[in-house]
């Protein structure tokens, strides 16, 4: 099955209002006009109305980097999913590994995060991804196993087709090491095999699989050409728009 490309930017804590205005400027001059692959930047919450202005008119999406799973009330320096849309938000990055490792997110947390995004109509990625020790123990596939079927429990085929999963293997993220793009593919596949067996071939045949962890415009190529990777959620390279055009058209 034909899926698109999706290349997001996760920004991370990085940028000032300013700078992320230039920078989400310089993306969308770069890139605004690609159409045959999605593309997506994920600023800090508190620039995302700077963000929104400055990608107008352009193909840039607008992300966030987290949502709370309650639509409103005493949940002091959380940020719902209709506060995300009413500034323009149509995607959010779910269970990054820092929120896993920093933040307390468990596979609960994950799974309530993207119920409320999909609820309120927001694209959810949902990153899962193994440590370097649970690689190198053997625990890699459960790992993953148990953070997809996590995320996704008591989901349906028809909300699944609806959300993106980003393949993230910890010990590859802001470390400059990248998973091989085989390493990088047969994830993608376990992880289409377990959507398989939740939502059937169809569905699972759907859901764009990104793979994050040191991605750049010269690494690039070669991960997005493998079979079962359809684009790439992206941190380091994402704060220089020519390295991120530069990912979004390998060249
Ligand atoms: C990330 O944090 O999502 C990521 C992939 O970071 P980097 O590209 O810097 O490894």
């Amino acid at each position: 099955m034909a899926r698109k490309k999706f290349i997001a930017g996760n920004w991370k804590m990085n940028t000032t209002a300013d700078e992320a205005a230039a920078l989400a400027k310089a993306v969308a001059e770069a890139v605004g006009k690609v159409t045959d692959v999605d593309v997506a930047v994920c600023p800090p919450y508190v620039n995302l109305p700077a963000v929104a202005e400055a990608i107008k008119g352009s193909n840039v999406k607008l992300g966030a980097q987290d949502l709370h799973w309650e639509e409103k009330g005493a949940f002091t320096g959380k940020i719902s999913a209709a506060m995300l849309k009413s500034v323009g938000v149509t995607c959010v990055i779910i269970g990054h590994s820092e929120q896993r490792q920093y933040f307390g997110e468990t596979d609960e947390t994950v799974n309530k995060k993207t119920k409320a995004a999909l609820a309120a109509g927001l694209l959810p990625i949902v990153c899962v991804g193994e440590t370097l020790e649970e690689r190198e123990s053997g625990k890699m596939d459960a790992v993953i196993d148990r953070q997809t079927r996590g995320a996704f429990n008591g989901i349906s085929a028809a909300e699944a087709a609806k959300c993106v999963v980003a393949y993230e293997p910890v010990w590859a993220i802001g470390t400059g090491k990248t998973a091989t793009s085989q390493q990088a593919n047969e994830a993608h596949i376990f992880i289409r095999n377990i959507l398989t067996e939740l939502f059937g071939k169809d569905t699972a045949g759907g859901i764009r699989i990104q793979y994050g962890g040191s991605m750049k415009p010269d690494n690039a190529k070669e991960l997005l050409a493998q079979s079962d990777v359809d684009g790439g959620l992206i941190g380091g390279a994402a704060l220089k728009a020519a390295d991120f055009a530069g990912i979004v058209q390998p060249k």
